[in-house]
Parts: structure tokens; sequence; C-alpha cells
């Protein structure tokens, strides 16, 4: 079918566009650029890149996370007003991508479902950390939750086979690539670096994830994003590795019967899903050439050498602010990582103490969940090891 030139374009707000996720939702902007239109960009402070972006696609606002800058951007992007935060862009979109890294997305969920729009989400954390505030707001009327993480959009796009997937679902199972360190042992793991943790075999992605991906924690928070997506009790939402990252993820229904969704892996295709959705982005990121693809494998995750992701569960299950403490505490730990403060083991021991330090509140409102966030970090901090 094709589209009527008349048709308007669909109105695009990108929050964290200097990213992995926003740059790459540039990306799929430009292959139809009649059918989207980049309205806002927002990053926190590569101001020339944010710039550049500007340049490009003439949005009408810019946001610029470091406050001191914004006067030097309004004065080099004459054409666009330069808004305080990436929040307000749900006024002025009809689709907002939010890719701002960790629990700083969470704005960006809220206000976007708020207003009643489509909320393409990258930023996990705003979901797992929030999940009993943003729940209620997927009820407002107009607004509609995608996500743009893989394994989300392949459950998402699996779901669609069903006319009751609530009722008809009996189980989701997420895939991982099992990240670099797949097959070592926890004796073998003792002493793995910086650069080797990042240097991720089939995604190329954001440092803070792809050190999550590493230990697992990156599929323990992705379970209880499932969760909260999508409804699924923790029992019924399995890991399962595959290290050729081609089958997204799976959702089986009551009679036996599974539905996988296979693709590259290229993030711009659940990107492109979310902006295209209900429909199909009109070209393709990548085919699967079935001529050399050999074989997919399966295998169980090795939860001994990878403690982060009994952890989610644990934290899952325990529900309320636990999921957001563990995250918060988790990005305590990676960042102490990077700085080489601490080793790669350590990241699930400070998890697993701080999990075991937590302080239970119900998560209802956004200052519950700021101060169980606040709190963890502090917490983190305390058990981190010196
Ligand atoms: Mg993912």
């Amino acid at each position: 079918m094709s589209r009527s030139a008349t048709e308007t374009p669909v109105r695009v707000a990108v929050a964290g566009s200097s990213g992995s996720i926003g740059t790459q939702t540039l990306d799929v902007v430009r292959t139809d650029p009649d059918r989207y239109r980049v309205v806002a960009l927002s990053v926190a402070s590569s101001v020339d890149m944010l710039v550049e972006q500007a340049l490009e696609f003439r949005p009408q606002f810019v946001a610029v996370g470091d406050a001191a800058r914004r006067a030097e951007v309004g004065e080099r992007l004459p054409f666009a007003t330069v808004v305080d935060s990436p929040a307000e862009f749900a006024e002025h979109a009809d689709v907002v991508v939010n890719a701002v890294v960790g629990f700083a997305g969470l704005p960006v969920t809220v206000s976007t479902l708020r207003a009643g729009r489509r909320l393409a989400l990258a930023n996990k954390e705003s979901l797992i950390a929030a999940g009993p505030v943003v729940q209620p707001l997927r009820n407002t009327p107009g607004a509609e939750l995608v996500p743009v993480d893989s394994e989300h959009c392949a459950v998402h796009q699996c779901l669609r086979s069903s006319i009751d997937a609530h009722r008809e679902v009996s189980r989701i199972v997420l895939t991982a690539s099992g990240g670099p360190f797949r097959g070592r042992s926890a004796a073998d793991l003792q002493h793995v670096g910086v650069d080797e943790a990042l240097a991720h075999p089939t995604w190329k992605m954001g440092p803070k994830i792809t050190i999550d991906s590493s230990t697992l924690m990156n599929k323990g928070l992705e379970v209880i994003e499932a969760h909260e997506l999508f409804g699924v009790p923790y029992d019924r939402i399995e890991v399962v590795v595959h290290p050729q990252s081609v089958v997204h993820s799976m959702a089986e229904f009551t009679d036996g019967s599974t539905i996988a969704q296979l693709s590259m892996p290229d993030m711009r295709l659940p990107i492109g899903y979310a902006l295209a959705y209900p429909g199909r982005l009109a070209s393709p990121f990548g085919r699967i050439d079935w001529t050399t693809l050999a074989r997919l494998d399966f295998m169980p995750p090795d939860t001994t050498a990878f403690r982060c992701l009994p952890l989610a569960y644990e934290a899952g299950r325990r529900g309320g602010t636990a999921p957001a403490w563990l995250s918060a505490a988790n990005e305590v730990a990676v960042d102490a990582f990077l700085a080489g403060r601490i080793r790669w083991h350590q990241i699930a021991e400070s998890n697993e103490r701080a999990l075991e330090a937590y302080e239970p509140s119900t998560g209802s409102t956004i200052d519950d969940v700021v101060a169980a966030d606040a709190r963890a970090r502090a917490v983190a901090e305390e058990v981190l090891p010196r």
C-alpha cells in the first residue's frame, strides 16, 4: 500500500538523543523522512552532538540537562525553543522515544503516558523502578507503551498472535545472548577487566547496559520489565541463553504452541517497530540469511556464575520498591566497576548485600520511588568493597 502524500507525518521526540538508542532512532527517521518528523531532541550534556543533530532535523524544541549551557544552545539553534526538560516534549509529539539512561528517565515516562501519547520505551529502569507509579498511567486515554528493548519488542509481537493474550499466554521465554562471559565459571570470572566486560559479542550498546549484559543483570531487569509490561507472573517468565541473538524472545500459549520473533540483531528494528506501530516500517534493517544461519542454540543460564539474574527475580517477587532498590544499587556498583573501584564479580556481591538491606515500601508514589532510589544508592555505597 502506498501512503498518501498529504498524510500528516508522525511527530517524534527523542529524549536522550546522543546515546546509542537516540542516534539509531535518528537513523530510522532518515529512512522515511516523509513519514516521521523530529520535533524535539534532548541530551544531558553532549551539546555539540545535539547542535549537529538539530541542524539536520530542525526540531522545534530542544532540552539540555546541563543548565549552564542552555543559553549557548539557544544561540546556536535560533529556530528551536530551549525547554528545561524532555519531560515537556510529550505535549508536542505523537511518539516520545525515552532513551535516557538510568533512573533519570522516569519523568519522561510519566509525562508521556500522562499526556496520552505513545511512549517508545528504551529506558527500562523507569518501568522497573516505578512500576506501581507507571502502571495506572497506562490507562490514560491515548497512552500507549511500546517497548524498545529487543526481547520485549519480540514478546509484544508474539502476543499479537492471540486475540486474548492475557488469558492465553502460558509462558514468556526471554532469550539472552549470555554476554561476553558466557560459558565461563565463577572462578574464571574473578579477574576480568572493564575492557573485556565492555566487549559484547552481538549487541553494540552504551557502557551501562553492556556491563549489565555481562553480569546478566540486564536480563534480570528485563524479567521485571516483562512482568510489568505484560502482567505475567514471575514463575511463568523464563530466561534461556541463545548465543546467536536471532530469536529475540518467545511466547508460549495454553495449547503448547510457541511463537518466536526472529530477526538480525539490530536495535533499529525495535525502534522502528515502536515508531511504526501498529504498522510496519517500509524498509528493513537487515534480513536473515537462511543459507548461512547454520544453527540456533539454546541453553539454561548459569545462575551460580551470574548471581544478578536470580537477584532480580527475588527483587521482582518482593515487589514494592524492591526492583527500584536493586536497580539503583546496581547503577552504583556498575559505576564503581567502570571507575576501577571494584572488580567485576563484586558487582553481584554488592547488589546482593544491598538487597539484603532492602527497606520495604510500596512505591505507589513518585516520592516513594525517589526516596527508595536515593536510599538504595547510599546503602550500595556503604556495602561496596574498599
Ligand atoms: Mg534487551
